[in-house]
């Protein structure tokens, strides 16, 4: 007979390429840290994780490496993430020797071995077990869509490492688009410009300070923001330089990945049948995740599908939300193993 101990919890796990977030039952989000884990690159041990990890990329000596084990919305290193993941679950539940049950989530695109890899770390990690959501249905339940209503609704996260388009209606997805473009994919994109640009060499973290300073995702927009002064390495002279970078630059180095996201959610709504289509003309399209904060993303995304387009509320948290609110279903998904 299954005894259970008192003070197990079930928690709710966003294991995002950029950010980590943990949800306890009945207490709400308790953490969110960027998903960074910082080692010493001759021993393997681990001096950080989260935000202290964070602060050391591209600043690390030799002797330190700066690690992000999530990758494309998936598990690229194991072992880091296993050591990153024990890291918050503990950070999150402090003091306790009951192992959670745990619901974590996964971008809609993932084979089943990137599952079952995630549930696998997720149990090394210190789960008594753990089980998976998908991550448009989180964000759409955690967005405060009607998921289980016979209507259809729309949702678009993008995260870092990908943008998960889906519509969902009668609790299931009908038609969903992963594609492994997203946040990271601008990042390299303003890197690789402001390089061919303007002969500045910048790293990762000063990249996604100008996305989130002036980046647009309309160029034609882009003209009303102001310029940047953006320090980095010069090309030509190996020296420090600080450059004054324009918005309407930075808005066309991301034009190719804003029209690969456009299309991915055109591509959405063309295979949904007419009667969901009209529900989502109806609704409009809701975007979460950290993309959906880009500057004017919302109006080109209604521009090009001629379907109004909203922000959700605190869009970081709505995967981790959805999740924790899907705990409620965890007792019936134990009985069915
Ligand atoms: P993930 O689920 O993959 O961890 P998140 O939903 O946490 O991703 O979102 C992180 C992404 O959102 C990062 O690529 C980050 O650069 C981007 N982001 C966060 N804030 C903004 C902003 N204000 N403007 C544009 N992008 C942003
Ligand atoms: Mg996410």
């Amino acid at each position: 007979m299954a005894v259970f101990k008192m003070g197990t919890k079930n928690i709710g796990i966003d294991l995002g390429t950029a950010n980590t977030l943990v949800y306890i039952d009945g207490e709400g989000i308790v953490l969110s840290e960027p998903s960074v884990v910082a080692k010493n690159s001759r021993t393997g041990e681990i001096i950080s994780v989260g935000s202290e990890a964070r602060d050391m990329i591209g600043r690390t000596p030799a002797s330190i490496t700066a690690i992000r084990p999530m990758k494309d919305g998936v598990i690229a290193d194991y072992d880091t993430t296993v050591a990153m993941m024990q890291y918050f679950i503990e950070k999150a539940l402090g003091d306790t020797n009951a192992k959670p049950y745990v619901m974590v989530c996964v971008p809609s695109g993932v084979t089943e071995v990137e599952k079952r890899a995630v549930i696998d770390a997720t149990r090394v990690a210190g789960a008594r077990d753990a089980y998976i959501i998908e991550e448009p249905f989180a964000a759409a339940i955690g967005a405060g869509l009607p998921v289980m209503d016979p209507t259809g609704s729309m949702v678009v996260d993008i995260g870092g490492g990908t943008t998960d388009v889906a519509t969902i209606s009668l609790g299931g997805i009908v038609s969903s688009r992963s594609i492994r473009t997203a946040g990271d994919r601008i990042n390299d994109a303003i890197i690789a410009y402001v390089r061919q640009h303007y002969n500045l060499l910048i790293g990762e973290r000063t990249a996604e300070q100008v996305k989130i300073n002036i980046g647009s995702a309309s160029v034609a927009k882009a003209k009303d923001i102001k310029n940047m002064a953006i320090r980095g390495r010069d090309l030509v002279t190996g020296l420090p330089k600080t450059v004054d970078v324009t918005a309407v630059d930075i808005a066309k180095s991301m034009e190719d990945i804003v029209s690969d996201i456009i299309t991915a959610v055109k591509e959405t709504l063309e295979e949904t049948s007419p009667e969901i289509a009209a529900d989502v003309i109806d609704h409009g399209i809701v975007l979460t995740g950290g993309g959906a904060l880009l500057r004017n993303l919302a109006e080109v995304i209604s521009d090009a599908t001629k379907v109004p387009v909203f922000i959700a509320q605190d869009p970081l948290d709505c995967v981790a939300i959805g999740t924790g609110e899907s705990l409620k279903n965890i007792d019936a998904m134990k009985k069915h193993k």
